[in-house]
Parts: C-alpha cells; structure tokens; sequence
C-alpha cells in the first residue's frame, strides 16, 4: 500500500489491464430493511479455475475475524451465463472449476454491525468496510477494480468514500484490491462539509467531512470547523500534511447510539463510528477520535512498520510496532486536543494520569515490553473468543504503554536535548512516511540517534522499547511542574476488581490483578464476594465502603463462594495505588515556561 508499491503496480497494472481486463463489482440493495446486500463480481474472461474468498482480517484491525459466516447463496455462472459447479473448501472459500471459465460470482451478504471493521445495513444507510463486504480471487488481487453502488435513488443515498470518482454516477474504482479493501464507504443521505488545504508546497487539498447523523447542516458545518483546526494543529507536528491520492481526504462519520464505538484509519479517509444520539452536545467527546485518526494519515498510513506490508486479507498481520504505531498515535491524538484547546489543562493532567496508572500498576507491562506487547494485538484487537483469557495480568494496551513512552520520550528530548518529540516525528516523516519507506525497530533506533546520540537512542530502545523497563516518570513530570502521585493515599484497597450484582450476591467479574489482595486471597472470576472482615458485602459499593474502614497493612478475614464452595482466607489489604498527575503548587518560572513550550499551540 506505499506509494512505491502503488507505483509500480500501476505500471504492471497498465501492461496486465490489456491482457486481463478489470474486476467489476456491484452491491444493491432488495432487501436493506433485513440487513442484507446482493453482490455480483465479474471477472476478466478466463478459462481458470479459480479461488473466490471473504477476507478473515481488515486494515487498521489487528486481529483476525471471520467475515465468511455472513455469506450465503453463493452462485457461479460461466461465459453464457450458464450456471456452473461451486464447492466451499473452506468456511470462506468456495473453487469453482469449470472448463469454459467463470466470468460472474453472485452471494448475499449479511451486516449488521456499524463499526471501522464491518458491514451495517438498513434502509438509513450501507455502512461498508470492504473485507466484511466483498470476495475476491487471489490471483487477480492486482488487477484495478471498478465498482457500481445501485439503489442510490431508491433509498436517496449518496456515496461517501476515498475510492476513485468516475464521470458514471454511483461508479467508483481503484486501482487494486489492496486499495479497494482499504476504502470504507457509507452509502447514506449524509450532510458534507468540504474545505480546502493549501499545504506547505503551495498544492491545495480537499479535505471533506460526510457526516451520517442526524443532526442540522449548521451543527454538522460547527463541527467541521473543529475538524479543520484539529487538522492545522496536527499538521504542525509534521510541518505538512501527507500527499493525498487523488487530492482529497474524507472524514467519514457516522453517530448513532446504536453504533459501536470505533475510528479506523485508512490512506486517504477515516472511518468513525460514535455511539451517541448526535453530535450536538457531544463535540469534545467525537474530537477525540477524530485526532487520533487524522493522526494516522501520517503515522502508520504512511511512516508504516514493515510488519504491515503488504496487508494480508486472509489471516491478520502481526506487528511488532504498535507501540509507535498506535501508541505514538494515542500521544499525539491527546496532545493536539490540548494545543488545539479542546482540552483543559486539568482534563489534560487526569488524560496522562489515567495513561500512567493503567500502564505503572499493569503486571502485563511490568513482566513485558513495548514491542511484545505490540504482537498481542492479533488476540487482543477486537479478537472474538468465549473463552476467558489472562489478558489483565499478561496484557497492557499498547496505545497507553506506547502513549507513556511516548510522553517520556518527549519529555526527555526537551530536558537533554533541546528537542521535542514534533522533531522525532518529522525524522521519520522525511525517512519513511514522506519515501513511504516502509520501518523496522532498528531504522526507529537510527532515527532517533539523528537527533540525540547513539548511546541516548541505543540505551532507550533497549530498556523501554525492547524492555520493560520504566521511565522515571514522577522526575520527567517535575521538569514541566507536574506530579505523579498516588491518588489516594493510606486508603486500603483489595485491588482493582469489576463487580456486579448477580443472584442478590457480589460477583466478581474480572480477573484479579497479581499484586492485589484479592489475588492473593485467590479471588476469581466468577466468584462471589459475601464477606470482607465482619462485614456482609451485599452491594458492588459495599466493597469500597467496608475496605474504606481499614488501613493498608490491616489483616481481614475474605469470604467468598468458588463454584459452590465456601472459602475463608485471611490477607493483608494493600495500600490502593491508583495514580494521578497534578500541578505542583509553587511551580518555578523554568517549569511553567517548559510546560507551555510543550503544550501550547504551534499554529501561528
Ligand atoms: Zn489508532
């Protein structure tokens, strides 16, 4: 998907296009009420067998997921239109031999879900991500694909999408099936907001806004506005904004509170799904995915891992890299809400504190490092299993443990440096987003001894990005007058713990944490918690209640319920160790000038 790779196969897609044509697709609508879309593929005439799948992974998502269980009615027809033999091989794979060729495939597909990975349909809208949506043939996945959208008119549909504009209404292309695949599109009656961008080259840009919602043009055009500041301020990280293919870049959004709640990057266009009734009322709340994606134009988009190149549609890509990729993301998506001033110093402060604790009291990231972490998104990212995992002691988000690092790397370039973490970016911008270069960990290293040292970059990777090792945090903070803190300091605590209400009985819903009370009691998912000390615990809020009247250090008596059985075991309550970051009362004129320095606006 690099600009290098798009390149060349365009050549090799202008030679191939003569001798075997183009992959024409085309989805309506009969039956969108009910959630479903009838698609036709025709194929280049051919007399090969061939191979038609559903994707099982899906850009941005890094998990795998199985989109073939939403395929039906799959039907083949040869040169005359005659019907001919198909055989499923696999849940998604259907060969279909025949000696005169295959020049139609046709199947219903079924969505209903409305996120930045699947397929959601109704009479509002088709709100499609590509894999969950279309088949393909393997062997012609280079060949440049062109698609018609039917039933615009009928349900008054309009077409939001980063693929390519034909002079044909509701007739798209692009150029191969990883650039299709990577082109969300909501069909929908959505109101749009068009602006343009002059970027540092003097080249102007469209960057447009389509807004499924339903809320009015003037609170649709309001928050355009937000959108189109975010966007300056992101842009002054890098000093410009990336080239986009065909000139233009597309927010595609879509809130609704029956949407999951979701953003997904894409080369030339994001899709956002928000969970909400409209956006009026929740603007600060849908910036925050919008900066975080816009984000992505440059930083994974572009400065990509090698582990993501090419992406593969048939099992998920696993990456090393999701710390910069995403956490690095999560950083900045922050950052540029606070410099645009979407963000108050105080929400700012409570941001990198939620940051810091999940990551400083997270057993996964005290035993594993950044990048091996990173590899646990192909489970982690959405994955769907019925089993229970052990992910709250072995597992830590990538985008808070990538986000703190990213905080101390900041941070340190500023105090030892006299650089910023904007000047890093731009490195890698100019040696493998604006090449579209594609990185390994090693170039991330040299990039960073370019402006530093190389023992500073060889000394930092290997203990905070190779190991699990922790930046001084509460000394890095103190630089900008801020400190890391315990939140709630002498309280005693049995850990972090989820509850519920079930049967008149506390149960436990989560795993325990290692280093917790509760997880040397040998508390359990699944278990019920009917007594801490002499106390009866009858509601979810009993549990902070009782433990309140205890001191760190104390021993209490836990009885609880494991399948059936009464267990009562004696533990020493820990000290609560929630962290916060606060402003240090007093702070110096040298803090607060090195806090505004990196907090402040850039657009001048
Ligand atoms: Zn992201």
């Amino acid at each position: 998907m690099t600009k290098h790779l798009l390149f060349f196969a365009a050549l090799f897609i202008s030679l191939n296009t003569l001798a075997q044509g183009v992959v024409k697709y085309a989805i309506s609508f009969p039956n969108a009420i009910h959630h479903e879309a009838e698609v036709a593929i025709t194929l280049p005439a051919s007399n090969k067998d061939i191979l038609i799948r559903m994707s099982r992974s899906s850009p941005g998502r890094y998990a795998t997921h199985e989109f073939g269980k939403n395929v039906y009615n799959v039907k083949a027809f040869g040169p005359k239109g005659k019907p001919v033999k198909i055989r499923q091989i696999d849940g998604d794979i259907y060969s279909i031999n025949t000696p005169k060729g295959v020049t139609k495939v046709m199947y219903t597909i079924f969505g209903d879900w409305v996120d930045g990975t699947y397929l959601g349909i109704d009479e509002t809208h088709a709100h499609m991500n590509m894999p969950a949506t279309f088949m393909w043939v393997e062997r012609l996945q280079n060949l440049p694909i062109e698609i018609t959208f039917n039933d615009l008119e009928r349900y008054k549909w309009r077409v939001g999408t980063q693929l390519k504009p034909t002079n044909k209404s509701g007739v798209f292309t692009a150029p191969n099936l990883q650039y299709f695949m990577d082109s969300p599109t909501e069909l929908s009656d959505y109101k749009t907001v068009v602006w343009t961008d002059t970027n540092t080259d003097k080249k102007q840009q469209k960057i447009r806004l389509v807004m499924h919602s339903t809320d009015d043009q003037e609170v649709t055009t309001n928050f355009s506005k937000m959108i189109e500041h975010t966007v300056q301020e992101a842009k002054m990280v890098f000093g410009e904004l990336p080239t986009f293919d065909n000139g233009t870049y597309t927010f595609l959004h879509d809130v609704n509170s029956e949407n999951d709640g979701d953003g997904m990057e894409h080369r030339n266009s994001t899709c956002i799904t928000d969970d909400v009734e409209k956006i009026a009322g929740n603007e600060s709340a849908l910036i925050g995915t919008v900066s975080h994606e816009f984000f992505h134009s440059w930083n994974v988009e572009r400065i990509r891992p090698e582990s993501l190149e090419p992406f593969k549609f048939d099992h998920a890509n696993m990456s090393s890299e999701l710390w910069l990729a995403e956490g690095f993301t999560q950083y900045y998506g922050e950052l540029i809400l606070k410099r645009a001033g979407y963000r108050t110093d105080q929400e700012y402060y409570k941001t990198l504190g939620t940051l810091l604790n999940s990551v400083l009291n997270s057993p996964g990231a005290n035993k594993y490092s950044p990048e091996q972490i990173s590899r646990m998104a192909v489970f982690t990212d959405a994955g769907v299993a019925i089993d229970r995992n052990n992910f709250p002691n072995i597992f830590s988000s990538y985008y808070y443990y990538g986000a703190v690092t990213a905080l101390a790397l900041d941070l340190s370039l500023r105090a030892d440096f006299n650089k910023t973490l904007d000047d890093y970016m731009r490195v890698l911008w100019k040696n493998h987003g604006k090449t579209e270069v594609p990185y390994t960990i090693p170039d991330l290293q040299k990039g960073l001894a370019s402006i530093t040292n190389e023992s500073f970059a060889a000394n930092f990777f290997m203990k905070y990005i190779y190991g699990s090792e922790k930046n001084n945090y509460e000394a890095l903070l103190a630089q900008a007058g801020l400190s890391l803190q315990k939140s709630m300091p002498g309280s005693a605590s049995l850990g972090t713990l989820k509850l519920t209400l079930q049967d008149n009985k506390v149960r436990v819903i989560s795993n325990t944490v290692e280093g917790s009370s509760a997880y040397e009691a040998g508390l359990e998912n699944g278990d019920y918690l009917l007594k801490i000390g002499d106390q009866d615990v009858k509601s979810v809020t009993d549990v902070n209640t009782v433990t309140s009247n205890y001191k760190p250090g104390d021993e209490v008596t836990l009885v609880y319920e494991h399948r059936g059985n009464i267990k009562n075991v004696k533990i020493k309550l820990r000290e609560n160790n929630q962290l916060e970051v606060v402003t240090v009362t007093g702070s110096s004129a040298t803090q607060n000038q090195f806090r505004d320095k990196w907090l402040s606006s850039k657009i001048k």
